[in-house]
């Protein structure tokens, strides 16, 4: 039988331990990707390290478990039911699984199951373990399986180490569109300098959103996202000006149409609000975030203008395919990540060392297998 490198947690609080496991063998309709580039998002750690109070409506895998949420590979074996991708394919990997029998999955609306699941991460709901155990490896190892209609077909200008920002990325995106961004829209993004919010704002621009404004809390990440587009970025470090009043004073008066809360979890409630406020009539707020305050919202005067709020969560394979396909046509330009690879037998060390030092969202920190031993036996 041949075997694969793989990153195995045992034990919580203990090392991965680096092993071969069984080169897994596809299902009729799934495929095995050989992993080029998984991406070490900043909140494993976090998971990791709080295993024990982790959110118990947000199962984790039983373990022994293989972690690593967004990779992108190459097709590397297909079922014997699957067509329309065929070995040598370089795709990003939805991580996202569905039980595909509920009302939701036959609606097409996969992120509604009740047993939505994110491979080599977390559930959602309590049917979470079947769908672990179907599809055991995350991309912390040589080689995952995934359903064929999970993958993502990459065009050939975007790189694996981009590839795995897609789930990120894809996060903003299916956000944007939920609230309707695209050309004569405005966008406020709470965040913008961190990893979802610089995601939202490179898409943002990329739908053709006609202004973008962000906050952040450091400065001089702020400055640097506003050098990617001087004439369509404005941003202001938190707390330094009432943000209402500013968003009116560079829109011609006007609130904005959209606005993406991108805040990490310690944000306070506060921000959330101030946002909120920053919107026109009809505009509409989309939490993409972690903050865990309960915001006092003034429903009375929301309604009065017509204003929403939604969560939205990830995003379907077919919004990141379409993603993918304008980071194909340049629209979306991925150019501005700063990609730090390191060999997957380091995960450990990379774990406990810490990230480098973080550029905000341009950072993108990526664990990359060597395909040596078992590669070269293929
Ligand atoms: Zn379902």
């Amino acid at each position: 039988m041949q075997s694969m490198l793989a990153a195995r947690l045992h034990t919580i609080g203990e090392p991965m331990e680096l092993e071969q496991v069984p080169m897994p063998v596809p299902r009729p309709n799934d495929v095995v990707v050989q992993v080029k580039a998984c991406n070490v998002v900043p909140n494993l750690k976090n998971v990791l390290a709080t295993y024990a109070e982790w959110f118990p409506y947000l199962p984790l895998p039983e373990l022994p478990a293989v972690f690593g949420l967004d990779s992108s590979g190459i097709v590397a074996e297909v079922g014997e039911q699957v067509t329309g991708v065929a070995v040598g394919d370089r795709v990003y990997v939805n991580p996202g699984l569905s039980c595909g029998g509920c009302r939701a999955c036959r609606r097409g609306e996969d992120q509604n199951c009740d047993a939505y699941t994110f491979m080599g991460y977390f559930a959602f709901g309590s049917e979470g373990q079947r769908l672990f155990d179907a599809y055991p490896y995350g991309g912390l190892a040589e080689y995952l399986t995934a359903p064929q209609r999970n993958l993502v077909k990459l065009p050939d200008s975007v790189s694996f180490e981009e590839g795995a920002r897609f789930g990120y990325l894809g996060t903003a995106y299916s956000a944007l569109r939920k609230a309707g961004a695209g050309p004569g829209r405005t966008v406020l993004i709470d965040g913008i300098s961190g990893t979802l919010g610089l995601g939202a704002c490179l898409n943002a621009l990329a739908l053709g959103v006609t202004k973008i404004f962000g906050t952040g809390r450091n400065p001089d990440l702020l400055d640097d996202v506003k050098a990617i587009a001087p004439d369509r970025i404005e941003v202001l470090p938190a707390g330094q000006a009432e943000l209402r009043d500013w968003v009116q004073e560079h829109n011609d008066g006007r609130g904005v149409d959209i606005v993406i809360d991108a805040l990490g979890p310690g944000a306070p409630a506060d921000s959330f609000l101030h946002a909120v406020s920053s919107l026109c009539r009809g505009g509409v707020a989309v939490d993409i975030g972690g903050m865990m305050e309960r915001p006092a919202l003034d429903l009375f005067s929301m309604m009065c203008a017509q204003n929403s709020l939604i969560g939205s969560l990830w995003f379907s394979t077919g919004e990141a395919q379409e993603m993918a396909e304008l980071a194909g046509t340049g629209a979306l330009d991925l150019s501005v990540f700063e990609h730090h690879l390191f060999p997957l037998e380091k995960i450990n060390e990379a774990l406990d060392e810490g990230l480098p030092a973080r550029h905000g969202g341009f950072t993108n920190f990526i664990a990359a297998p060597q395909h040596s031993t078992s590669a070269d036996a293929r």
